[in-house]
This record gives structure tokens, sequence and C-alpha cells, in this order.
């Protein structure tokens, strides 16, 4: 029987930095201050689920189908004002404006590469986090790519967003406002929002219970109405959520960040491996597998001289041989500082074709949007010194 065929899923991720593996802690990116606590995270109409809003409507005195309407506006037209919602009484319209508004971040730079193709939007919360958000439009598809913390605590030694540590989680609306805002970038072009995949900023299961709400939300038909197996969910390997994704009613997809085939290379690479190692995470993907039947997409960053050997290649799809699964190459983001490489086109192709023969199916993806710093946490770290530097001293 013939393979079944290998989704793609696109790539908008890539943020490498100035450190070296053996040596993960000379980032030269500022390191954030943690913000904690739930109740710092701001909160507005995008954080609601469609029965939250009716709820919210009622409790104002007002009838529950306004809720309908103000989703619409919300979702089908992506409207982020209220004064422009005209078939909405004004008196739910202010008492809404007071305490839940409608989008909680500020775009403070859009810049468009791939003939306009890659649109990469910064994002300021009302905390003054920065954060980015990119929207990729393909022939047949357009795809946000979504980020869910500000940086991440994982600190994979490629990675810049890990080398910032881990500011805050982002809240449910704070995500699907990256989303809304990417469908309306879409619409702009005359084009409808398809997929989302969770591989911006920060490591989307150790904030599950918002990323989850993200997905309910922007599943939800009388909205957005984006499938589940329209959303990749992209994580470092936490094991634990793992299997609490597995128990999921949605058919969400799962692409796990491998980047190495034993525990020494990964625990460099990846360091959350240690709490985690291969053997562990391999039986939580089995135990995925099983329950949902869906294939899983190993992702691998390629670098020249760390993980790009034929040997590497041969182990590689040892370790992944009999599960359904696929591998995705992602040949290393450059950029100026990084003591890293991307192996040259023969080499990406020959490791590529060495997991291929080998049995795994088996994809390169580039990154798109190279020249604008598309690398999620590079424009971020850019604008970030650009204010540091017009800062009053
Ligand atoms: N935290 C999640 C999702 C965001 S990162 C995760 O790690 O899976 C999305 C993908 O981009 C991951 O596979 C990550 O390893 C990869 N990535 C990070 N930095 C990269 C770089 N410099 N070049 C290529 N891929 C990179
Ligand atoms: Fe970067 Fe993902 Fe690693 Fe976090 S888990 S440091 S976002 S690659």
């Amino acid at each position: 029987m013939a393979p079944a065929p290998v989704e793609e899923i696109p790539r908008c991720y890539a943020s490498p930095v100035n450190v070296s593996v053996s040596d993960p802690s000379t980032p030269d990116l500022p390191r954030l201050r943690p913000v904690s606590g739930r109740a710092s995270r701001p909160r507005g109409i995008y954080d609601l689920s469609l029965p939250e809003l009716e709820t919210r409507v009622r409790d104002l005195g007002f009838p529950a189908y306004r809720g309908r309407q103000l989703w619409s506006w919300a979702y089908r037209q992506f409207v982020t004002d209220f004064s422009e919602m005209s078939n909405i009484p004004s008196a739910l319209r202010d008492a809404l404006a007071t305490e839940t508004p409608v989008s909680l971040l500020e775009p403070s730079r859009t810049v468009a590469t791939d003939d306009g193709e890659t649109i990469k939007t910064l994002y300021r919360t009302a905390d003054d986090q920065v954060l980015e958000t990119v929207l990729m439009l393909y022939p047949n598809r357009a795809t946000v790519c979504v980020s869910c913390q500000v940086g991440c605590a994982v600190g994979c030694a490629f990675c810049a967003t890990g080398l910032m540590g881990l500011a805050r989680n982002l809240g449910a609306g704070e995500m699907v406002a990256q989303v809304v805002g990417a469908a309306r970038e879409a619409r702009q072009r005359g084009r409808e929002l398809t997929n989302i995949v969770m591989m911006g900023m920060g490591e989307p299961l150790q904030n599950y219970a918002e990323t989850m709400k993200l997905v309910s939300i922007v599943h939800d038909p009388a909205g957005l109405n984006i499938g589940a197996r329209r959303i990749t969910l992209s994580t470092s390997g936490i094991v634990p959520k793992i299997d609490a994704l597995a128990d999921e009613p949605l058919q969400i997809k799962l692409a796990v960040s491998l980047h190495a085939p034993d525990d020494e290379l990964r625990s460099r690479l990846v360091p959350v491996n240690r709490r985690y190692p291969i053997a562990t995470l391999m039986a939580a993907v089995d135990r995925y597998i099983a329950k949902t039947g869906r294939r899983v997409s190993f992702e691998y960053a390629l670098m020249r001289g760390i993980n790009d050997s034929e040997k590497t290649a041969y182990d590689l799809a040892t370790l992944l041989r009999g599960r359904l699964c696929h591998v995705n190459i992602i040949p290393l983001n450059p950029v100026d500082m990084l003591p890293y490489e991307r192996p040259d086109p023969e080499g990406i192709e020959r490791f590529a074709n060495a997991v291929r023969t080998a049995g795994i199916p088996t994809t390169v993806r580039y990154s798109r949007g190279l020249d604008i710093d598309a690398a999620c946490g590079q424009l971020r770290a850019k604008e970030l010194s650009f204010s540091a530097a017009r800062a009053p001293k």
C-alpha cells in the first residue's frame, strides 16, 4: 500500500543567538524579568468562549443573543473597536469597553517579505511585553505562527526565545488576538486564514490551559471555525502534557522537537531532555499515537557538524522506525552572531535522503521570512535594543 501523503507543516520559527552547545550560558540578549501570577495577566473579550460571553452579557442585563452578535463582530468581521459594532446597544458596548476590551495587543511594527507572502507583526501587550506573530501565505492555505509565552523557560541552546528566559505566559485572549490579527491581514489580501501553528515564542505545553482555551475559541463554528486538524502544537517534549493532549477531544496535530536521536546530544540542545529523556518521550509519543491514531511529526533543526552526520541520520531512523510519524527537517536559521551553521544544500539533502532511505518519511522545510528576522525572537530582540537605545538614561 502506498504511504499516506505527508502534509508539510509550514515553518516560521528560528532564533539563533550567540551561544555554543557546550556553553549555553552566554546569551547576548537581555534576560526577561519574570512576571508572575495569573492576576497580572490582562483579560479581554478574546479570553471568553461564546457561552462565557453570553453569560457575561446576561450578567450585564442584556439578552444572550447579544453575545452572539458580539462574537460575530469579533470573529467574522474582525472588529476591535466597540464603537464600530453598530447593532449593539451603546450601554452594553460601554459596559464591556471598561472591563473587557476587545484586543489586548497593540501592533507596534509589521514587516513583510517573500514578495509579501510572509508578514511578521510585533505586538505590545497591555503590560508592555513584546511578542511576535507571523502570517505565511501559501497558494492553498494561510497559516499563522502564534506565540504562547513572552520568552521561554526551556532554554534550547540554539533558540533566541529560550535564551531570553520566561517573562510570563500569554493568556488565551492574547493568543486569540494574534490569530484574529492574522485573519484580518489575510483578508486584506483577499485570503482566509486556514491554519494555526503554535511555533512562535514559547512552549505551549508549559502554558497548557490557556493554549487549550485558544484552541476551543478559534475552533468555534460560529466564529473563526478553524478545524482542529488545521491546528498544530509543537513541543520540546513535556511528557505529562503530551499524555494530557492525547485525552483532549479535539483532533489537533502534534509536532515534537526532537533535534537529536541520543540523550547526550539532545540534553545539550534541548535541556528539558534531562527531565524527560528520549525513551520517556518516545513512550509518551507511542501512547499518544495509540490513543489518537494520529501521525506525529518530529522536528529536527539541522546544524552543521552538530547533528547532521550520516550516522546521526541512521540513528534517528532507527529510533523512529515503526512509528506513525514523519520527520520535518528545519535547516537551522542563521544569524550573524551564531556559532552554529546551517549545512549546505547538499549536506541537507544527504541527511534527509539518509533518513528517508532508512524508511522514515522526511520533508525539508526552510523557514519563511529570513530577511525580516521572521525567526521568532529576532525582531523582538531588535525592537527591545532599539527601545533601550532611545530610553532616557
Ligand atoms: N517551544 C516549542 C514551539 C516553538 S519553537 C518547541 O520547541 O517545539 C518551534 C520550532 O522551532 C521548534 O522545533 C524549535 O526547536 C525550532 N527552532 C528554534 N530555534 C530555531 C532555529 N534557530 N532554527 C531552526 N529551528 C529553530
Ligand atoms: Fe525555543 Fe521551543 Fe526550546 Fe522554548 S522550547 S527554547 S521556544 S525551541
